[in-house]
């Protein structure tokens, strides 16, 4: 596929972007298909789709992520660990979106910043997972739907790649509807509180911010402005993203503009996991040369020179808005690893070339008696807050959060004000990957960063 091809005697690179180099790296992570020529079919028919986003629509992220980098906005990233098209359905999708649009406007008015809001929606079907074989049973491990099936076939199947891109290209039909049909103006402010969520404390603290909203955009239409002709209160800019783990996925998606950039055009932003982040490995250098925003996880073992040799891997030209580091130490550990990182790279790179975005999910995963994975509200607040503190003494811009989410009321993660202990999370336990934020525990967690931000901002 890649290399050297002959034409009419004249030796030409079939691939001077080198975009097919990573085909030469260590690749972690990738399933064993185990039939070449099918994943050799599937790849083919993934090059012949259409782009599920545009280059114009992944330069527009590019430049909102410039204005968090600077500090004069937030990011707000959310969605599953992982998305299945068994759960990938009307209300599903609908509710996640609310619940993500709840939190910006949580922010937006409880803090007066700009809310840059990136779906973990519409591709996020792939999962790096610590073991081949599921000690449990024996059985090759679940890697996402896109690779196998947790509830049956473990084999993994490539064709399951071609459905992966089917049911994204309709999560993102509908969230392009629901962004533009009126559900997410600012006048809906009050219905995207679904009933379950609006008897929390949470809820009704949501609740009070949407009337004084509500109020708000009445004054507005008193004194003539059309807010439907508005587009600061009509829609929704509403973008997608997802772990590019897979790569014959990733690069059967990826076009080039008129001009000739490459575009991963399977997710506005991709970003690349804290297990697959090998400098001399095939994800980073793949990624290096897209020309979409990229993500790149940063676990409690990172260096602060491998920080910085990541950031001049997939950076090189500091441009603005282009690479969003999304830290994820943990509770225990943010005070004390993320401030060396935060310094090398700002002292290396200039202040402010970067987002900072906190994951507080993954460093605070632990297992409960009862065998659940889980995570406290009590360790997600805490590094949340911790990673303020640390932007906040160095000077640099907290510029985001990363959660696990989903729109329904779920018993995955313990604490928050409903309190769920052990023993409530078989209750309903739904997750197919990691332990997700219900919309309570969502919407408890935007309060509090609104708080930071504006303590940050008076400060
Ligand atoms: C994830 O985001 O679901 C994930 C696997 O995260 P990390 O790469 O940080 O472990
Ligand atoms: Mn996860």
């Amino acid at each position: 596929m890649s290399g050297a091809t002959s034409l009419v005697g004249v030796t030409t690179l079939a691939d001077p972007q080198g975009l097919d180099r990573w085909r030469t790296l260590p690749a972690q992570q990738q399933p064993s298909w185990p039939d070449p020529q099918a994943l050799a079919a599937v790849y083919d028919t993934l090059t012949q789709v259409p782009p599920l986003v545009q280059p114009g629509e992944c330069d527009n992220l590019r430049a909102r992520l410039a204005d968090v980098a600077r500090g004069e906005a937030f990011l707000l990233q959310g969605g599953d660990c992982a998305e299945t098209f068994a759960a990938n359905t009307a209300d599903g999708i609908r509710s996640k979106v609310r619940t993500l649009l709840q939190m910006a406007v949580v922010l937006t008015y409880g803090a007066s910043v700009p809310v840059v809001k990136v779906g973990r929606l519409a591709g996020q079907y792939a999962k790096p997972r610590s073991t081949d074989i599921e000690a449990a049973t024996g059985l090759p491990s679940y890697r996402g739907d896109a690779v196998n099936d947790l509830y049956g076939e473990r084999t993994p199947d490539p064709t399951r790649m071609v459905r992966a891109y089917a049911n994204s290209a309709a999560t993102m039909n509908f969230m392009r509807a629901m962004a533009t049909d009126g559900s997410a103006d600012l006048a809906a402010v009050h219905d995207w509180n679904t009933a379950f969520v609006k008897h929390s404390p949470a809820g009704s603290r949501y609740q009070e911010l949407a009337t004084d909203i509500e109020r708000a955009l009445a004054f507005m239409r008193a004194c003539g402005l059309d807010l439907e002709a508005t587009p600061q209160t009509h829609g929704v800019e509403l973008y997608s993203s997802h772990e590019a783990l897979l790569l014959e996925y990733e690069r059967a998606l990826t076009r080039p503009d008129e001009s000739g950039r490459p575009y991963d055009t399977s997710a506005h932003m991709v970003w690349v996991g804290e297990r697959t982040r090998d400098l001399a490995g095939a994800h980073v250098d793949l990624l290096s040369r897209l020309a979409n925003p990229i993500g790149v996880k940063l676990g409690p073992g990172t260096s602060p020179a491998t920080a910085v040799a990541l950031c001049d891997r997939l950076d090189p030209a500091l441009q603005p808005g282009r690479l969003t580091l999304i830290t994820r130490m943990g509770a225990g550990r943010v005070r004390d690893v993320l401030p060396g990182i935060v310094a090398a790279v700002e002292d290396s790179r200039g202040a402010r070339s970067v987002v900072w975005e906190c994951d507080p999910m993954h460093g605070n995963t632990t297992e409960t008696a009862s065998g659940y994975k889980t995570r406290h509200f009590d360790d997600v607040m805490d590094e949340v807050k911790g990673f303020f503190e640390v932007h906040a003494a160095l000077g640099s811009w907290a510029g985001g959060v990363h959660v696990e989410l989903t729109g329904d009321d779920v018993t995955e993660c313990l604490g928050g004000a409903q309190q769920l202990t052990d023993a409530d999370l078989a209750g309903r336990y739904e997750t197919a990957c990691d332990p997700r934020l219900n919309t309570s525990q969502a919407l408890e967690l935007a309060f509090l960063v609104a708080e930071m931000l504006q303590s940050r901002r008076e400060r």
